[in-house]
């Protein structure tokens, strides 16, 4: 389709033609001083705006963008600079990306330091957790894509605060789980809260129910941007303690850390009254990926280039189920320098139409904690607590907290799912909060609830192919306190 007059009343930015030629006009090979903010900012707002809309011209400026962070890679880092000795040569744009060597979590704890581009300046370090066993990861931020990142948001935001009469103010939770996802800079001003135990809780609604005198602020926190699990746990108690907040103050809600239930996540946004966004992000690099109500997927943010490996033949594919690669992109980030980092997490990559992106994704779980059910089609273990969550009669850990009537009720059913093995079939072991024995019918009953929710709730290849093989999937309900404690941090 040509840049048509109709396309233009639409908008008033650029048709995709003339978009894609603003790209071509670009030097073929960047340099970081191509790459400014005052040149990215107005190009990625389009992008951001209409991301299917300028499809073709952003896949020319990711390869290009591409190309420009593989050389810097290999130029400004000891590591990359052996791994890549021979890529960045020549044009590295997505198609050549799939030649390059992957990065596993294994060898940037070995090589933690090798990674670190040598032209950017120490600014402050963030960590992510990994797994239990694992000491924390230490990323490292430099000062200048840190002030790279202010000076494209606040291009970015330019109109936005002009129409605003204050910033906001938010809060913003920092977790030893999930370690502290890199906030965007210069927007508003943030409450660090952490809401792991009592106090947090009641200092989070302490500040979410007070008012505030900061200059050119709002009065009233009006953002959250905390994990999941907090989001449950200060629901839990502000409907415990019956305390609600004015119905229009909270204009925004987003989480991260786990996946959400669709029930609660209605339950959750009916009482704070806005909608809750859903955000896969990654404490390793800027940008990640939003789960999108238009379409029910999630879609990536142009900061990072993923990539879905197929499990067994590690080949890149462009629609089914795999390990998620990526690739975060020069400048927004600089110096803890990631090429095709292996994220260990299993999704589904398909096509849409939806006008937020073309490609969507499903996050299905961990891969080590992923069972293949038959060839090619994976069910993943957060998918699955995403659909027993709300199945009655299951028990659930405590929380720890003391100030919760029930400091179970925000935290996950306690199940496991088999590991990934080869006889195709799925098998689920719940415990109950009832004695099976005693209750029978109950028992068939929850028993018939979570079938259901399996044959219905899960990512649809693997739903219908149970609605199809019943007998691969075993059931197996616990009287209560039998199943051992387990972490669900990397569920
Ligand atoms: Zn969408």
């Amino acid at each position: 389709m040509h840049g048509t007059q109709e396309e233009r009343n639409v908008t008033s930015g650029p048709t995709s033609e003339e978009f894609t030629n603003w790209i071509k006009d670009l030097p073929a090979r960047l340099e970081p001083e191509h790459v400014g903010s005052a040149v990215m900012a107005p190009l990625f707002s389009h992008v951001l705006a209409h991301p299917a809309r300028y499809e073709e011209g952003f896949a020319l400026l990711r390869d290009k963008m591409i190309d420009l962070t593989v050389r810097m890679a290999r130029e400004n880092t000891s590591y990359y600079g052996k791994s890549l000795e021979t890529a960045g040569h020549k044009f590295t744009g997505y198609e050549q990306l799939e030649e390059l060597p992957l990065v596993t979590k294994e060898s940037i704890y070995e090589h933690e330091y090798g990674i670190i581009s040598d032209i950017t300046t120490f600014g402050f370090v963030t960590f992510t957790t990994g797994t239990i066993s694992q000491r924390p990861l230490l990323i490292q931020r430099s000062l200048e894509e840190q002030q790279y990142l202010q000076n494209f948001f606040s291009v970015l935001q330019s109109n936005r605060f002009e129409s605003e009469a204050s910033q906001p103010l938010g809060i913003s939770e920092g977790s030893m789980n999930h370690g502290a996802v890199l906030k965007i800079p210069g927007f508003g001003y943030n409450f660090m809260v952490e809401l792991i135990r009592d106090y947090g809780v009641l200092r989070t609604v302490w500040l979410l129910q007070n008012e505030f005198d900061f200059p050119g602020h709002q009065r009233k926190v009006s953002k959250l941007n905390i994990t999941y699990m907090g989001l449950c746990v200060l629901y839990q108690y502000m409907e415990q303690e019956n305390i609600r907040l004015p119905e229009d103050q909270l204009d925004a809600i987003t989480i991260f850390g786990w996946p959400v239930p669709p029930k609660r996540k209605k339950a959750m946004e009916d009482f704070f009254g806005t909608g809750i966004t859903d955000n896969f992000s990654m404490s390793e690099m800027f940008g990640g990926a939003r789960y999108c109500d238009n379409c029910g997927g999630f879609h990536f943010e142009p900061f990072v280039v993923p990539e879905v490996l197929n499990v067994e033949t590690g080949g890149r594919i462009d629609e089914g189920v795999g390990e998620l690669v990526i690739t975060p992109l020069f400048p927004f980030s600089q110096r803890f320098v990631l090429i095709r980092y292996k994220t260990s997490d299993l999704v589904k990559i398909y096509d849409t139409d939806c006008p937020a992106g073309k490609k969507a994704y499903k996050f299905k779980g961990r891969l080590q904690r992923s069972v293949k059910i038959a060839p090619g089609i994976y069910a993943g273990e957060a998918e699955v607590a995403k659909a027993i969550d709300d199945v009655p009669g299951l028990s659930r850990p405590s929380s720890g907290f003391s100030i919760l009537n029930d400091p179970s009720a925000p935290n996950w059913p306690k199940f496991k799912i088999n590991e990934l093995h080869e006889d195709f079939k799925l098998g689920l072991t719940a415990e109950l909060t009832f004695s099976p024995e005693e209750k029978p019918g109950l028992l068939k009953n929850t028993k018939k609830q979570i079938v259901k929710r399996l044959t219905q709730d899960l990512t649809s290849e693997v739903s219908s192919w149970l609605q199809t093989n019943t007998d691969a999937l075993t059931i197996r309900l616990a009287a209560p306190d039998t199943l051992s404690e387990r972490d669900y941090w990397n569920l």
